[in-house]
């Protein structure tokens, strides 16, 4: 994947994700693994055809693969540190080095 492609993919992310965290928010922790293993086997045989640009050479939907990567994203999100993937950073506790509120903390200094 190029980077514009990556950079694209993030900006997504950046409504996807955060959208995902609220949706799961009231999930019991079981659900959310199960959501996570659920995900493997799209993630592992789909990431890679979301740059293909005809449809009908992708196994999967390009909609059903970034949905599950967001969804997937979200799930870490709530483990003890959030997650950092491709330049993006989500998570839902504060935790010591989190890029979101050092940003924040800089743009109000
Ligand atoms: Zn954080």
């Amino acid at each position: 994947m190029t980077d514009d492609r990556t950079a694209l993919l993030l900006i997504g992310m950046e409504v996807m994700v955060p959208m995902s965290i609220a949706e799961i928010a009231d999930w019991p922790e079981e659900d959310r693994h199960a959501a996570a293993a659920a995900a493997v086997d799209v993630i592992s045989s789909g990431a890679d055809q979301i740059a293909e640009h005809n449809p009908r050479k992708r196994e999967l939907p390009r909609g059903r693969v970034t949905a599950t990567i967001a969804r997937s994203l979200a799930v870490l999100a709530y483990q003890p540190g959030g997650v950092t993937w491709a330049g993006g950073h989500w998570c839902t506790a504060p935790h010591e080095g989190c890029p979101r509120r050092r940003a924040a903390t800089e743009a109000t200094a």
